[in-house]
């Protein structure tokens, strides 16, 4: 998946296994997924290296599985 696409499959509310299959579009290594607490917003980015990809997505309606991967903290204003 390109960047757009990843972006386009957070936005629009894709399936769990659907992320799990996700990788960089650049080195294709693990990509690791946040939601903000309020679970409007996630984060993605490249387990190796941010120059990757890393980027937010917002989603009005997120899907229920958002809420196991809520992170408290690491979020930047
Ligand atoms: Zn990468």
């Amino acid at each position: 998946m390109t960047h757009e696409e990843i972006r386009h499959a957070l936005g629009s509310g894709c399936s769990e296994e659907e992320l799990k299959a996700m990788r960089c579009p650049v080195c294709e290594g693990n990509v690791v997924f946040y939601v903000h607490p309020k679970r409007r917003s996630c984060f993605i980015r490249c387990q190796q290296d941010n120059g990757h990809m890393a980027m937010h997505e917002e989603n009005p309606l997120p899907p229920d599985w958002w809420e196991k991967y809520v992170t408290q903290g690491g979020w930047m204003s």
